[in-house]
């Protein structure tokens, strides 16, 4: 089977980490199946689709890693829309509705009243056309509802299992607007069918629509696609993300100097039984995770797990991957990467870090550790110094002085660096070199003065 997903985001904000799981889901799917993959802009609603959204989507999206194979919007298709609609109401499916939001409101009080389900009665169903040109003469534009086959709609969905919506117990569908504007629904069955969607990979927030849709394929004559519900990425207390929420939109968390591949797993890896971690690519993730392992419970975030996994990404990052981006802040140089790289939580806290070998610094010499220091700049050893140098100088120091442990060892950190914590001074003393070291050690921090 060739297989063919979408992924369906509509333009109206940029996307945040809980649409981010669909968009990633898919895409690994996708390369699990060598399938291809349609981003589709559902953009029907022209009020608050914006261009920028739509661009900055693409974005997010390329950040990620993801490169759809094709692009579509919904806002180019309405013929395909107009077709479907004229074919559904010739067959009679798609019926006109004249009342206001406050009778239908009305009449789900009423029926409420009575104990029984607020489903819409259907008396537009039996106007005439006399009682539709009077209501149209007073003004009023229609809106059109499907007529559902109101009986148990079962599909094997790949993620829950099977499951079964009634449609019974439903009020038929709204499809388009007293405007003449699309919703959803409609026009993502169509092109569903038209692109030839083979798979339809989306949050389990849309099960039920999963049975109206069903019936409108089949109304349709288009092949039924088959369903995977995903649960839905939360925040700490359950809350699920929105598009209101900028906190943890993709676009915030790549200023915040996150990597996208930290992000992606997050997105995908969250909420199924697979564990966070560093995996090399969304490819090394899609050859691992299958639909079983998702969770039927909802995915829960967890910042602090982005932060520690993205450090893991950093630390376990080779010279070689680095190599670009150091070379774009101006510190290509592979024995400095390999010291300091895992000390960093992002990629870019290395440019200040670096500055700890030989840049500016502000050595930190206490006055009761002033003549300790001093008879450590006079038994630093001449170079070249060999990757043991530290020990030796150390043991020589200890002997010498009678310090040991945090005595011994935080002055001089201190003083060579200008902080209580950071990299293993073991590593950074032979990429430090003398020059530095001993004005660090004089208390100079530009080793240039
Ligand atoms: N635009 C819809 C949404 O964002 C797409 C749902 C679907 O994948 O069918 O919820």
């Amino acid at each position: 089977m060739n297989v063919v997903v979408r992924y369906a985001p509509s333009p109206t904000g940029r996307l945040h980490l809980g649409n981010a799981r669909p968009a990633v889901l898919n895409w690994l799917f996708a390369k699990r199946e060598g399938g291809k993959y349609i981003l589709r802009l559902d953009d029907t609603d022209t009020a608050r689709s914006t261009e920028a959204f739509a661009a900055g989507i693409e974005e997010d999206l390329a950040w990620l890693g993801i490169e759809p194979d094709l692009k579509v919007r919904q806002s180019d298709r309405f013929t395909l829309y107009d077709a479907a609609r004229d074919r559904l109401i010739a067959e009679g499916r798609l019926y006109p509705c004249y009342e206001t939001a406050d009778e239908l409101d009305r009449k789900r009080k009423r029926a409420r009243a009575l104990g029984k389900p607020p489903i819409y009665d259907r008396a537009a169903l039996n106007l005439t056309s006399e009682d539709r040109a009077r209501l149209e003469a007073e003004g009023r534009e229609p809106h059109w509802r499907f007529k559902l086959d109101g009986r148990p709609v079962t599909f094997i969905d790949l993620i829950k299992g099977e499951q079964t919506v009634n449609t019974a117990s439903m009020s038929d569908p709204v499809l388009i607007r007293e405007d003449g504007t699309y919703l959803y629904t409609l026009p993502s069955v169509v092109d569903d069918i038209d692109l030839g969607v083979t798979h339809v990979i989306r949050g389990e927030d849309h099960v039920s629509n999963t049975g109206t849709q069903i019936e409108i394929f089949e109304a349709l004559g288009g092949a039924v696609p088959t369903f995977a519900h995903h649960n839905l990425l939360t925040d700490a207390e359950g809350q699920g993300f929105s598009k209101r929420l900028g906190s943890l939109s993709l676009q915030q968390l790549r200023e915040e100097g996150f990597e996208p591949l930290a992000v992606a797993i997050m997105a995908s890896v969250t909420g199924t039984s697979l564990p966070v971690e560093p995996y090399a690519s969304l490819e090394a993730i899609a050859e691992k995770l299958d639909f079983s392992m998702i969770s039927h419970s909802s995915a829960r975030f967890d910042p602090a797990e982005l932060v520690t996994l993205n450090a893991r990404i950093i630390h376990a990052m080779d010279f070689e991957t680095a190599q670009p981006r150091l070379e774009a802040l101006g510190i290509a140089d592979p024995r400095a990467w390999n010291a300091l790289r895992e000390n960093l939580v992002k990629f870019n806290e290395i440019a200040e870090l670096r500055k700890l070998i030989d840049g500016e610094i502000a050595p930190v010499i206490a006055p009761e550790d002033a003549e300790f220091i001093g008879t450590a700049a006079d038994l630093l050893p001449e170079e070249p110094w060999d990757d043991a140098i530290w020990a030796s100088w150390t043991n020589a120091l200890k002997e010498k002085t009678d310090r040991k442990g945090k005595a011994l060892f935080l002055p001089l950190r201190l003083a060579l660096t200008g902080r209580p914590d950071g990299p293993e001074l073991r590593t950074l003393l032979p990429l430090m070199g003398r020059k530095v070291s001993l004005a660090r050690l004089s208390g100079r921090g530009d080793p240039r003065n």
